[in-house]
C-alpha cells in the first residue's frame, strides 16, 4: 500500500532535516499513482498534487515522523480538507411534509435508492412516502409501487399519462393527508444529461420546493462521474451526492472528484442492491482508505454493532484469562458470519491483509456447518481444554461429526489463530488498536 510504498522511498532520508522539492517529489509520484488507481479523476489528481507539493517544501521533517509519514499525513490532512471531516445529514427542514428530490441519469440507482432512504427514514421514525415521477419509462412507476408494497410504505398512485411536476404537487397533499412526514421523489433520468430533463428538474423543483436535492450517481462510471455531476449541479444547485454500487470495483475516486469539482459533500453510499444496502458516507475514513491504511474505523463500527457490549466485555474477561474455549470461538464464528465474511473483515485490518497465516483463514458457509458439528462431537472437557485433543481423539471426533482428520487439525489451527488475533485487537481496546496503525 501507499505507506509502505511512501517508506521505501524516504528511508534514506530519516533525519535529514528539510522534506526537499527532490524527495517531496519522488514521494508526491507515488501518492499521484495512488490516487489514479483509486480512479480519481486526473485534473483534480494534478490540482491535488500541486497543493500538497507546496505545503511540504521546506517542512521541518518530525522528529517522531519518517519523511515518508510526514507526507503521508500532509496527504492525509489535504483529503480530509478536501472532503469534509465528517458525515453530512440529509437537510430535512420546512414544512410538512417535506420533500426530497432524487436526480441522475437512468440506471444510476435513484428508485433503489428512494426505497433504501425510505427504510432508513423510517428506522429513525419518520414516515416516508414515495412519489413515483418518472413517466418516461414503462415500468417506473410500477418498480417503486413494488417497492413500496414489499417495504409497507405508502406510494402515491402516479397516473403515467400526467405531467410530473403535477404529480409532485398532488403528492405533496395526498402524502400530508396519508399522514407522512417526507416525501421522496424519485424523478426520470436519461441516459446522457440532456436539455429537456434538466428543465424539467428545474420545474419540479421551482414548484415543489424541495428541502434537499440529491444526486444519485453511479461509481462505477469513473472519470465520467465529474461531468456528470458538473452538469446536475451546475443547474440545480444539488443539495449533496449518493454514490451507488460502491460494492463494485469502483475505488471511490468518484467521490473525491465530484466533492472537488462541486464542492458538494457524498451524504451516503449504496453498497449492494439490497434495501438495506444504504451507508451514511464518511469522508474522513475515504481519505484513509484511498491511501490504502485500510478501513480500521469502518472495521471498528461494524464489529461493535454486531457484537454487543455485554458479551464482548465477557469475552474480554474469558480472553485475559486465556478461556477462550471452542465453545466460545463457535459462537464468536457466527457473531462474525453477521459482519460479512471474516476474509472480508481480515482485510480491513492494515497488517493482517499481508499476514501469510490469516491468508489462509477463510471461512464459507460450509465450513462453517462443518466446524459447528466438529465442535458439537467433542466432550465438554475437549472444548474447554483444546490442550489434551491428541491424535485418538482427533480421530474420534472426526468419525463423530463426519469429517477428517485434517478438518479437525485445520478447526484448531484456526481457533489458535483466532485467538491470537482477537488478542491483538483486544489490547488496549479496539480504538487503540486502530489509532496505533495509522502513521
Ligand atoms: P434508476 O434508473 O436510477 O431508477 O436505477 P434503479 O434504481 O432502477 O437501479 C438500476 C440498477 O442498479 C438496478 O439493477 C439496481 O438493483 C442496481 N443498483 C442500485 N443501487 C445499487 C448499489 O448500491 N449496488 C449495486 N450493486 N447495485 C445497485
Ligand atoms: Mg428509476
Amino acid at each position: 500500500n501507499l505507506s509502505n510504498r511512501l517508506d521505501s522511498v524516504f528511508k534514506k532520508l530519516k533525519g535529514h532535516g528539510k522534506l526537499t522539492e527532490k524527495n517531496i517529489e519522488d514521494g508526491l509520484k507515488e501518492v499521484r499513482m495512488a490516487l489514479l488507481e483509486a480512479d480519481v479523476h486526473y485534473k483534480v489528481v494534478k490540482k491535488f498534487i500541486g497543493d500538497i507539493k507546496e505545503r511540504s517544501l521546506g517542512q521541518e521533517v518530525t522528529k517522531s515522523l519518517t519523511p515518508g509519514q510526514q507526507v503521508i499525513k500532509i496527504v492525509n490532512d489535504e483529503l480530509t480538507k478536501l472532503m469534509g471531516d465528517s458525515h453530512e445529514e440529509l437537510k430535512l427542514s420546512g414544512t410538512l411534509p417535506i420533500p426530497v428530490m432524487l436526480v441522475g441519469l437512468q440506471g444510476s440507482g435513484k428508485t433503489t435508492t428512494a426505497g433504501k432512504l425510505a427504510v432508513l427514514l423510517r428506522k429513525r421514525g419518520r414516515k416516508p412516502y414515495l412519489v413515483p415521477a418518472d413517466v418516461y419509462r414503462p415500468a417506473a412507476i410500477d418498480q417503486l409501487k413494488k417497492l413500496g408494497v414489499q417495504l409497507d410504505v405508502p406510494v402515491f398512485p402516479s397516473d403515467a399519462k400526467a405531467d410530473p411536476v403535477q404529480i409532485c404537487q398532488k403528492a405533496l397533499v395526498a402524502g400530508q393527508k396519508e399522514g407522512c412526514d417526507t416525501l421522496l421523489i424519485d424523478t426520470a433520468g436519461r441516459l446522457h444529461v440532456d436539455e429537456e430533463l434538466m428543465s424539467e428538474l428545474c420545474r419540479i423543483r421551482d414548484k415543489v420546493k424541495p428541502s434537499d436535492i440529491l444526486l444519485v450517481a453511479d461509481a462505477m462510471t469513473g472519470q465520467d462521474a465529474v461531468n456528470i455531476a458538473k452538469s446536475f449541479n451546475d443547474t440545480l444547485d444539488i443539495g449533496g451526492v449518493i454514490l451507488t454500487k460502491m460494492d463494485g470495483d469502483a475505488r471511490g475516486g468518484a467521490a473525491l472528484s465530484i466533492k472537488s469539482v462541486t464542492g458538494k459533500p457524498i451524504k451516503f453510499i449504496g453498497v449492494g442492491e439490497k434495501l438495506n444496502e444504504l451507508e451514511p458516507f464518511h469522508p474522513d475514513r475515504m481519505a484513509s482508505s484511498i491511501l490504502g491504511m485500510g478501513d480500521v474505523l469502518t472495521f471498528i463500527e461494524k464489529a461493535q454493532s454486531v457484537v454487543d457490549e455485554e458479551k464482548a466485555a465477557e469475552l474480554e474477561k474469558k480472553l485475559r484469562k486465556s478461556q477462550f474455549t471452542l465453545e466460545d470461538f463457535r459462537d464468536q464464528m457466527v457473531q462474525i458470519r453477521k459482519m460479512g465474511s471474516l476474509t472480508d473483515l481480515i482485510n480491513m485490518i492494515p497488517g493482517f491483509s499481508k499476514n501469510k497465516q490469516l491468508k489462509n483463514l477463510e471461512v464459507d458457509e460450509h465450513e462453517l456447518v462443518r466446524i459447528e458439528a466438529i465442535i458439537n462431537s467433542m466432550t465438554p472437557l475437549e472444548r474447554r481444554q483444546h490442550t489434551i485433543i491428541n491424535g485418538s481423539r482427533r480421530k474420534r471426533i472426526a468419525r463423530g461429526s463426519g469429517t477428517s482428520v485434517q478438518d479437525v487439525n485445520r478447526l484448531l489451527k484456526n481457533y489458535t489463530q483466532v485467538m491470537k488475533m482477537i488478542k491483538k485487537i483486544s489490547k488496549g481496546g479496539m480504538r487503540g488498536f486502530g489509532r496505533g496503525m495509522l502513521p
